[in-house]
């Protein structure tokens, strides 16, 4: 009998964790979760740890209290995340937290050689050369769970020498076709109904604003080792292909799948094998048109953000992540216009010099300082 495979899950309560988790589900004689954690979601992490008999817990959020005897050892703060990533017995480190604090643990876990699920594309977008050169070294698998880039990671198996473009899609949110106008005065409750996609806020914003194609654009670069100029968006508003290459030759190979993150958490847990599911998938008869538009950088300024910054180096990559989570952030308020996202985050750029950093300790610097510049500057745009 095959030894299970085990699993640390960081961010098992978020959208993504959630996804994984239910595929876990319908496989336990092949994982074993013996770590996961939370932000603040407590309650929602102790179901988890019950359900799965996980016996370790972590929870970031500092001012969140546990409770005692939860029948699993509890770790704290985000030292908590490496502490358990670097202490714990185990195969597989999936990263499915937002933000910057799963880059250490990431980090910790390919420092001891293991596979790391990745969907979190922070990581990435502020310290892709130090991740990849890490991994390589140390030949610790990073798996894609970002949907375009675990299609083109399927799509490229051992012929990334051979890439000409890669060929990232996007639904466009639900503004793709709309008047520039209408877009900048969005409501966050008309921002928030994503038409495909069903995810956590802030990438919701994200996807409208684009933002979060220009973060995949960064990843992508990274995790392919391509240039930005051999990346192209398309705007793909039936949302079936998650993303193409274009190779050398001329072919081009898509992966399609219907609209939910299973089938990327799926491909990664199995890697490099397949599973069988007995369920039904694409019905290709029902299939929308797979049209394909430009994106317009008029209406997606952050777009076209984005592929100026994915040019520059890292702190330019930096800045732009952080001045977005903070503008986001600031729009969920209601305390900036929706509109005003791409300005802000294009007035901190303007003040970032480009430079590159060897330090993770730099990183975290320079971020927050971005937060903190933004948070001051963005007074300006109050409605
Ligand atoms: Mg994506």
């Amino acid at each position: 009998m095959k030894i299970k495979e085990r699993i640390i899950i960081l961010g098992a309560t978020g959208s993504v964790g959630t996804t994984v988790l239910a595929e876990i589900a319908q496989h336990r004689e092949r994982f074993e979760v013996i770590g996961i954690s939370c932000n603040g979601n407590v309650k929602q992490a102790l179901t988890i740890v019950q359900s799965f008999s996980v016996p370790n817990l972590a929870v970031v959020h500092p001012k969140i209290s546990v409770p005692q005897d939860v029948g699993a050892k509890i770790f704290r703060d985000v030292d908590g995340l490496v502490e358990m990533v670097n202490t714990l017995d185990f195969d597989i480190l999936v990263v499915a937290i937002s933000g910057l604090n799963g880059l250490r643990p990431t980090l910790k876990a390919i420092e001891r050689g293991r596979t790391i699920i990745l969907a979190s594309k922070e990581v990435l977008v502020v310290a892709g050369e130090m991740v990849m050169h890490l991994a390589q070294i140390k030949s610790a698998k990073i798996l894609p769970l970002d949907s375009e880039h675990n299609a083109i990671f399927q799509c490229t198996r051992g012929e990334n020498r051979f890439i000409r473009q890669l060929w990232l899609t996007a639904s466009g949110g639900k503004f793709w076709n709309m008047d520039p106008q209408t877009i900048r005065h969005a409501s966050v409750t008309e921002v928030l109904q994503h038409p495909k996609w069903s995810m956590g806020k802030k990438i919701t914003v994200d996807s409208s604003t684009m933002a979060n194609k220009g973060l995949e654009i960064i990843e992508a670069m990274h995790l392919f080792s391509v240039k930005p100029e051999q990346i192209k968006v398309a705007i793909h508003p039936s949302c079936v292909i998650h993303s193409l290459v274009e190779f050398c030759d001329g072919s081009f190979l898509a992966q399609m799948s219907p609209v939910s993150m299973k089938y990327a958490a799926r491909y990664c847990l199995f890697y490099p094998e397949r599973i069988d599911i007995s369920e039904p998938s694409l019905n290709l008869f029902q299939l929308e048109s797979l049209r394909f538009e430009h994106p317009d950088l008029e209406r997606f300024p952050c777009l076209r953000l984005a592929l100026a910054v994915a040019k520059e180096k890292q702190s330019k990559h930096i800045a732009f992540n952080a001045a977005n989570e903070i503008a986001v952030e600031l729009f969920l308020q209601e305390k900036i216009a929706f509109g005003t996202i791409p300005p802000l985050i294009e007035s901190i750029l303007t003040k970032i010099e480009s430079k590159d950093y060897a330090t993770v300790e730099e990183i975290m610097a320079v971020d927050q300082m971005v937060r903190t510049r933004t948070k001051q500057l963005a007074k300006d745009f109050y409605i």
